[in-house]
């Protein structure tokens, strides 16, 4: 989708700081990181969001977790723990329609706080 920024960062027209790449997917590092560790994963494919994965997509959505595991492990923050977070429309921050996982760490992330 030529239209769609995070098409187009996979495929090198919009300049992007890549972590890690693999046969379906992209992970590369988020423009307004909230924590030392702010990488997004996203699937090769145009898939527009979370609630639009499909059966289809199975494969692809495995290789963002196995990318994401990658990611934490090079980042070194796999064994203090990380968030993965799919934002899911408007009202919770979704801002790209292409799906896109966020890998953060680097910092205390307990949630709810207390
Ligand atoms: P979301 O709000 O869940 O849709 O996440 C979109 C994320 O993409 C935000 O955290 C933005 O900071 C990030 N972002 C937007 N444009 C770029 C870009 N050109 N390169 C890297 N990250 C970006």
């Amino acid at each position: 989708m030529s239209d769609c920024l995070f098409c187009r960062i996979v495929a090198g027209e919009v300049p992007s700081t890549a972590v890690h790449e693999a046969e379906l997917v992209y992970a590369f590092r988020d423009l307004a990181p909230v924590a030392p560790t702010h990488v997004l994963v996203v699937p090769k494919r145009h898939i527009v969001g979370a609630d639009e994965i499909g059966p289809e997509d199975g494969a692809d959505v495995a290789a963002m977790f196995a990318a994401a595991q990658t990611v934490a492990e090079a980042e070194g923050i796999a064994e203090r723990g990380y968030r993965t977070v799919f934002n899911v429309g408007r009202q919770a921050g979704q801002s790209v329609m292409h799906l896109h996982l966020h890998v953060i760490g680097g910092r205390d992330l307990a949630w709810p706080p207390g």
